[in-house]
């Protein structure tokens, strides 16, 4: 039913469309990823300024017609998140926190803890850009499978349930496995499951740091997860 509709939401991406149009991919807290069509916004005198580009957290209204898109009526910026623009490691930390978010949610799949998710990572890259780091992006991505319902399992073997030698993890499992469980597995070091622990556990502000090879073991038991549960493969974090 056509009507209008007020919510907050992320820019995730923006696209020119026609002469003068964007199309948005926003997130919002209670209708998770939406498309929107904001009209004449590339011309000179768009009343939308320079609002609607990606990253940008908004208060919008958005007009519901007959077609699946809707139409941006009205935007205010709640944060524009002007530090995290200036620095390219910030920069490129927001992009793929917003690309993982776009791509493991469809649209009609709301998670207000996504959504808060993705703020407090925008804030934080915000405040302090050199917080863009491996460890962060990847304990980002650990909370977002958490938020979808596809944490991994961690305090015991995924397969048997054993509680010792755990040596490895399996995307297929659901987790980490035990040494006699690990035929489909790659081995998962203490270190890497001690990361995946903490970055689960704790608020991303205080997501844990870990040596090259435990994050490179973390981030391929997050890949393969995410391929498991959703079929997808987010690019690497670098
Ligand atoms: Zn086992």
């Amino acid at each position: 039913m056509p009507g209008s509709l007020k919510c907050e939401a992320v820019v995730l991406r923006s696209m020119r469309f026609g002469e003068a149009d964007r199309i948005l991919h926003l997130y919002t807290p209670d209708r998770g990823r939406v498309s929107a069509i904001a009209k004449g916004v590339r011309r000179a005198k768009s009343r939308f300024g320079g609002r609607l580009e990606p990253y940008f957290r908004l208060r919008l209204v958005l007009y519901q017609g007959r077609s699946e898109l809707l139409t941006v009526t009205a935007a205010e910026t709640l944060h524009g998140y002007p530090r995290l623009r200036e620095h390219a490691g910030a920069l490129d930390g927001a992009a793929r926190a917003c690309d993982a978010v776009g791509r493991v949610f469809d649209d009609g799949d709301p998670h207000r803890g996504v959504y808060n998710l993705l703020a407090n990572q925008l804030a934080l890259l915000d405040a302090d850009p050199a917080r863009a780091t491996r460890a962060n992006a990847l304990a980002f991505r650990v909370k977002l499978l958490l938020a979808a319902g596809f944490a991994p399992q961690l305090a015991a073997c995924a397969s048997c349930g054993e509680s010792d030698h755990l040596a490895g993890f399996s995307g297929a499992a659901g987790g980490v496995v035990c040494s006699a469980c690990e035929a489909s597995a790659f081995a998962l070091g203490q270190e890497a499951h001690d990361f995946l622990v903490g970055a689960l556990g704790r608020p991303l502000a205080e997501a844990p740091e870990a040596p090259p090879r435990a994050l490179a073991q973390a981030e391929r038991a997050i890949l393969e997860t995410l391929e498991h549960h959703a079929h997808l493969r987010l690019r690497p974090v670098g």
